[in-house]
């Protein structure tokens, strides 16, 4: 019997090995990726273990807001009474343990989340803090640190930064100078976005708005959670958060949400969103979820999972190229707090290549190859690999990054574990054919 077994589990890894060579994987890179995958179980079993949690947290959420076949089926119109979109900002709020949440399709993405969140609950003569350095690219315009059309500087709003240390840490001698009295809102961006800071860790996030809270208990501490979003057990609405705010296609739409994004937090502060998004007066009541609500339940319990799957994939990504000789963030052995991996390739030729490795694997648009290009809000060129069932998505496998030095690209995603090895196997093989590594892995 067991003789038998073993000789099923060699033919199945010997297939498997044929199968990547027919998609193309050279028997180098094949054994390349094995042998850094070996000292990867003990990791792997770790992010198992946070997604178990988040998969009971997420179906407790759900059994307690009692989701309900009804839920499922959407309104038309103004959208008034629609179960199905009140209990989901029910569950979002249960998850992220706030007083309310604010969960809709009409929230275009998660620029247009945060924008709302910030031009909702800041008015004219206000100040908005950021203590973690630049925000996310298309924030500065939402800000008006780039100077644009309807940006909260245009109403009258202030803008001020501190930036982290260089050691990636908090000035909190800077931030307590920076708390002023027209501070009203601090915004604290958890993930690296396209920059080569670490990401912040709930933990770090937590002690940021200790001290915030300790000199001003009335500023409001909002986080931009993108690409957080279960990556840990806890999330910044446990350490002391007001408001989180999302994209739903990233992490928490689990590769289904086709749109959206999602605001939890105090109520106060979801209730000004609402009267934002929708009208004075009308707030929550209205918003018609039309065919939105299947995938935006379903997405939200399958994150967690999927979640696992892409962080498996940016921590084989770290270990693969940093073996390479590359620079890569986080390094193969830190700890994670998002799912973004950047990996730093000092010239484009590189930085393309790997996009169109990314681009390759993909199981929409294969055959596309990715070039730099001009995109809306962002101030250099723009190289995209993305081959995704929702348009844009980003917790499907995608790779992107500004083109302009440090040629850094920013590598995510992967709806499976093994389409994001499948995908990551791929940039090496590109790198080696296009002669831009060499290819004897040691
Ligand atoms: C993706 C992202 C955003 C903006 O989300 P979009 O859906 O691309 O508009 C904002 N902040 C961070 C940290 C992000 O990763």
């Amino acid at each position: 019997m067991k003789r038998q077994e073993g000789g099923f589990a060699e033919s199945v890894r010997e297939e498997k090995r044929r199968q990547y060579e027919a998609m193309g994987i050279s028997g180098q890179v094949y054994t390349f990726g094995e042998s850094v995958l070996e000292a990867l179980q003990g990791r792997f079993a770790q992010i198992d273990a946070v997604a178990e949690y988040n998969q009971l947290k997420v179906l407790n959420a759900m059994q307690e807001a009692r989701v309900s076949e009804a839920c499922l089926s959407g309104t038309t119109g103004y959208g008034y009474n629609d179960l199905g979109r009140e209990t989901l900002e029910q569950v979002y709020a249960r998850v992220f343990h706030t007083e309310d949440a604010l969960v809709r399709p009409q929230i275009t993405c998660g620029t247009h989340a945060l924008a709302l969140a910030l031009m909702s609950n800041l008015r004219p003569g206000d100040e908005l803090l950021s203590p973690v350095g630049k925000p996310y690219d298309t924030l500065e315009e939402v800000i008006g640190i780039r100077p644009s059309r309807g940006s909260l500087r245009e109403y009258g709003i202030s803008y001020r930064q501190v930036d982290l240390l260089p050691d990636g840490g908090f000035d909190y001698p800077a931030i307590a100078q920076a708390l002023g009295e027209k501070t009203r809102l601090v915004t604290i961006q958890r993930s690296k976005g396209y920059q080569t800071r670490p990401t912040l860790s709930v933990q770090q996030i937590g002690e940021l708005i200790g001290f915030i809270r300790a000199r001003r208990p009335d500023v409001i501490c909002m986080v931009d959670n993108c690409y957080g979003e279960f990556v840990e057990t806890l999330e910044p609405s446990d350490v002391g958060a007001d408001l989180v705010v999302g994209s739903l296609i990233k992490n928490p739409g689990g590769g289904l949400a086709p749109i959206g994004g999602y605001l939890a937090g105090k109520k106060e502060c979801i209730e000004n969103a609402a009267f934002r998004l929708t009208s004075p007066g009308l707030g929550k009541e209205v918003g018609a979820s039309l065919t939105a609500l299947p995938s935006f339940y379903q997405g939200l319990f399958l994150a967690p999972s999927v979640t696992a799957g892409a962080l498996k994939g940016a921590v084989f990504a770290a270990n693969l190229y940093e073996r390479l000789g590359f620079c890569v963030i986080p390094d193969a052995v830190q700890t994670r707090h998002d799912i973004i991996q950047a990996v730093r390739f000092e010239n484009p030729d590189m930085m393309i290549a790997f996009c169109q490795g990314i681009q390759a694997a993909a199981p929409v648009d294969s055959f596309v190859r990715p070039m730099p290009a001009d995109m809306p809000g962002y101030d250099s060129q723009v190289i995209m690999a993305a081959g995704a069932f929702v348009s844009g998505s980003s917790i499907e496998l995608s790779a992107d990054g500004p083109v302009k030095p440090p040629y850094a690209v920013y590598f995510q995603g992967g709806l499976t574990w093994q389409h994001a090895k499948f995908g990551i196997l791929k940039t090496v093989q590109n790198l080696v054919e296009k002669g831009l590594v060499k290819g004897d892995f040691s």
